[in-house]
């Protein structure tokens, strides 16, 4: 395991990340900290011409990433909740360099922390999960807790999600613990 922190002073920069449109970047560790403090944030413009989020090819590649689900997305997707997409949670399983996803979103922080080191064969349930059971339209709809305790049901040892709320977020530090 290895284990990590992200002090108050990046998530509440993570928290105010400019919210007219998707952003995403990775965060750097300080390694000769001990544990290792994740404290500086490089992030990555991205233009999405056609205002479509949230692809796979979109994602930086690193231990540690994020990226924001502004409120346009919610717009645009016409939901409440900004839990993370079919493609962010399958390039999250599939990609192994990334260990942990922070998805910035209206109601807070989601954190995707990896438990294993293996975790791309989750994948291909993915689709199936979503399309029958996470539909954020209609009448046929999930509350964030029944979400994530459905996903997390389904990650099994292999990973967890958390939703960190924007008032707890702003509190502290993040500490974290990965494979
Ligand atoms: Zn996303």
């Amino acid at each position: 395991m290895r284990e990590v922190i992200i002090p108050n002073s990046i998530v509440q920069q993570l928290l105010t990340i400019d919210a007219n449109k998707e952003q995403m970047g990775v965060l750097l560790p300080n390694e000769n900290k001990s544990p290792i403090v994740y404290d500086k944030i490089m992030l990555r413009y991205d233009d999405h011409p056609d205002n479509d989020t949230c692809k796979l090819n979109d994602i930086v590649f690193d231990e540690v990433c994020f990226h924001t689900h502004p409120k346009v997305c919610y717009d645009i997707y016409k939901t409440d909740r900004g839990w993370p997409s079919i493609y962010d949670t399958k390039s999250f399983l599939e990609i192994d360099k990334i260990r942990v996803l922070l998805i910035i979103s209206i109601e807070g922080i989601y954190l995707l922390v990896k438990k294993k080191r293996e975790t791309s064969h989750l994948s291909n349930g993915v689709d199936t999960l979503y399309k029958t059971r996470f539909k954020k339209v209609g009448s046929d709809v999930l509350t964030i807790d029944k979400f994530l305790t459905e996903i997390n049901e389904y990650f099994g040892d292999y990973a967890r999600m958390y939703l960190v709320e924007r008032k707890n977020a702003s509190q502290g530090n993040f500490m974290i613990s990965f494979m």
